[in-house]
């Protein structure tokens, strides 16, 4: 499968090849359909092993990329052990996906709508989540914090700024409604 310059074509990658990586990509596509709507659903893609890889690695059959729908990446391949864990496997997926959308499209995704700073996953109470560096703790001096927070679970971005969309709305509404009783 190589293409006419002797590099390898890139084939995708069937559903069910890699259910650890399909599992996890769907949670992904939710994350991105959540803020960026037109540009998913990702895909993933794969590439054979370079020749010198598999003379000695038997894991290292091919490469698997999270890929945009017209079969464009950037960065590095998924870990070859996507046996690590779920949270592990998500973290890696969502980073890959990352990569993808901020080197292909320039758009930085996603972005707490807090701070308006890109966010980045990691992982908390063995859960993948997104994670923004902005924001102390609010509760004073003297309370040691680390610095950022977590914004939601990978998979649960959609619903996370739901909630914020609707405490706002409520607070609009409260607003209004003191002022008409004012008035
Ligand atoms: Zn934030």
């Amino acid at each position: 499968m190589y293409g006419s310059f002797g590099t390898p074509r890139p084939r995708t990658v069937a559903p069910g090849e890699y259910p650890v990586w399909d599992e996890a990509l769907a949670l992904v596509n939710h994350d991105l359909s959540a803020l960026l709507p037109d540009r998913g659903p990702l895909r993933l893609v794969a590439l054979p092993a370079w020749p010198e890889e598999s003379a000695d690695d038997e894991h290292a059959s091919e490469h698997v990329y999270v890929a945009l729908p017209d079969g464009r990446w950037h960065g590095n391949d998924l870990p070859p052990d996507a046996g690590a864990g779920p949270a592990t496997a998500l973290a890696a997926v969502a980073e890959a996906a990352q990569d993808t959308v901020l080197e292909c499209l320039w758009q930085v995704w996603p972005v707490c709508a807090e701070h308006r700073l890109g966010m980045h996953p990691g992982q908390e109470d063995g859960q993948a989540v997104w994670r923004c560096a902005g924001g102390n703790d609010e509760r004073g001096p003297g309370h040691v914090q680390a610095r950022g927070h977590v914004q939601a679970p990978v998979g649960k971005l959609e619903e996370s700024y739901r909630s914020r969309r609707e405490r706002r709305k409520q607070r609009k509404e409260n607003k209004q409604n003191k002022r008409s009783r004012r008035g």
